[in-house]
């Protein structure tokens, strides 16, 4: 049985602590490596490798870290195919989905390239009588990230390269779910050139994760996963004197109004409700459906669609839509939630619950879910299912789809599918929902953009990536100066004539 590590200044570190988490393929069901949890002495002895190679590297020139970021997209380009492999036997996503959890991280550490640019300060010149005045964007020191299973390569990227190239050092703390990409990342940054220390990986569970929170030279934290996690890692580290940000769960919905192209809002619904197994915080998981007729339709498109999908493992081909979800256990809560939604009186018009995939009968396979006719006080409303289950809530009239949106406490992604621009613009515009997408059902921002939602799916200011991480990365120091005269011209040799 293979035994990660931890990878702590610039080398793989044996666990110490004598906890292990088991490492599944959830294809197979198989239990392929065992993963070390630190302990609060393996977080204090990378905190401490961190706070001493921080101050060089700090003192590195922008441009210099920036160059590092740009070695590590080469890396990362050349290393896609075996990073992609890695990622999907752990996590089970295909291999197309694997390579675009790795472009969408790739593309912030690209950003990061413009670091020079991004870190230049403000300047005003004679504020005052001989006073000048400047403003300078310095790194917060050792930052540290936690990061859920769903993106193992994403999520970390968009953490550590802004933090990094903003001159920190970062602890990453990865999913004990899939913890492989991550080392194989830290690995990648040290090969680009970035000296030891200042991107270490801890792995580990809540011990490990309330170790950083409690470390006073940890200065900040990110965090992304569940919300009772995000709202726990907000409160405890705020009161640790931290500067949190923290990013939850979500309910997204996806308002269909009677004038939409039907057939582009149907394939847009299987791949935002169904890809990745549903195991996206950007998933469709509510369909709202406006007006009987435009249901009636809507159902009609989907049942066909749903049936089609191809569900097996990542080895499976091409054709294969979506893969195993991450644990036995993250099975059983969807199905769980599926009975509840049957109980409560919801109608399943797509059962996915006796999907059984020959030779792989041991994983975790969850079949596709319908649900039509939900109402908004069923626990398959409320809830994060987080699997292959997509609920349509009729709504008679725009003002009770938009309302239905607005009234959930997640508020991550949404989107609406129309041909009418007034429409779409009032939805953009009262919507309290971070990231909106018109006839777009997965609107998440560009790199350069910045992600987050609203509500309960957030905790803290400032979103991910974009501007605003290059804001939480760094904090701004103000200096105001006068200089007495001086002798401009320096030394004179001359007399020179009274005056
Ligand atoms: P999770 O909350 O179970 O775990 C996330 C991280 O927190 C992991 O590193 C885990 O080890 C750690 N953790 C778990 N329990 C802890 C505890 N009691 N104390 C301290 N740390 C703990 O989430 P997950 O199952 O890995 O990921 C799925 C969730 O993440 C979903 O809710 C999804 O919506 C959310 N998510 C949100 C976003 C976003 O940007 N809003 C993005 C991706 C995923």
């Amino acid at each position: 049985m293979q035994e990660l590590t931890h990878y702590i200044n610039g080398a793989h570190a044996k666990g110490q602590s004598s906890r292990f988490a088991d490492v599944y393929n959830p294809a197979t069901g198989e239990v392929q490596a065992k993963l070390p949890l630190a302990n609060a002495a393996e977080i204090a002895q990378a905190v401490d490798c961190a706070a001493k190679a921080q101050p060089a590297w700090a003192a590195t020139n922008p441009q210099r870290r920036a160059r590092v970021m740009m070695a590590f997209v080469g890396l990362l380009n050349r290393d896609m195919d075996k990073l992609a492999e890695a990622l999907s036997r752990e996590h089970g996503k295909t291999i197309p989905d694997a390579k675009g959890d790795i472009q969408r991280g790739l593309e912030v550490a690209e950003y990061c390239i413009g670091a020079p640019e991004m870190l230049k300060g403000d300047y005003t010149d004679s504020a005052g009588p001989g006073i000048d005045m400047y403003s300078m964007k310095q790194p917060l020191g050792v930052c540290a990230g936690i990061t859920p299973f769903n993106f193992p390569a994403m999520i970390p990227m968009w953490m550590f390269a802004p933090a990094i190239v903003c001159g920190n050092a970062f602890i990453l703390k990865p999913s004990e779910r899939d913890p492989s990409v991550p080392l194989m990342l830290a690995e990648l940054m040290e090969e680009a050139g970035l000296p030891k220390g200042i991107l270490q990986v801890v792995n580990g569970d809540k011990e490990a994760v309330d170790a950083l929170l409690e470390h006073e030279v940890v200065q900040s934290i990110g965090f992304v996963g569940s919300t009772p996690i995000a709202e726990y890692i907000y409160g405890k580290g705020c009161a640790h004197g931290k500067r949190v940000q923290c990013f939850g769960g979500a309910k997204n919905h996806m308002i269909i109004m009677p004038d939409a192209d039907m057939d582009q809002a149907a394939d847009a619904l299987i791949g935002a409700g169904y890809g990745a197994a549903g195991e996206r915080c950007m998933a469709i998981s509510v369909a709202v459906p406006v007006g009987e007729s435009t249901a009636d339709q809507l159902i009609e498109k989907l049942i066909p669609r749903i049936e089609k999908l191809k569900v097996g493992p990542y080895t499976g081909g091409n054709d294969v839509d979506y893969g195993p979800v991450i644990t036995a256990a993250a099975k059983q809560n969807i199905l769980g939630l599926v009975q509840s939604g049957i109980d409560q009186g919801a109608d399943l018009v797509v059962d996915g619950r006796d999907f059984n995939l020959q030779g792989y009968e041991d994983g975790f396979f969850v079949g596709p879910h319908l649900f039509d006719r939900v109402t908004t006080d069923m626990d398959i409303y409320r809830k994060e299912i987080f699997g292959p289950v997509l609920s349509c809530v009729r709504a008679q009239t725009y003002e009770e789809a938009i309302g239905m949106a607005i009234d959930h406490e997640y508020g991550n992604g949404t989107a609406i599918f129309t041909r009418d621009g007034d429409t779409a613009r009032d939805f953009a515009n009262r919507i309290n929902i971070g990231m909106v997408g018109i006839n777009v059902p997965i609107p998440v921002p560009l790199a350069y953009h910045t992600f987050g939602g609203w509500k309960k799916s957030v905790f803290g200011d400032l979103n991910q990536h974009g501007p605003d991480a290059f804001k939480f990365y760094t904090r701004t120091k103000t200096v105001t100066s006068r200089w007495p005269s001086g002798i401009k011209e320096g030394g004179e040799f001359n007399f020179k004539p009274m005056e």
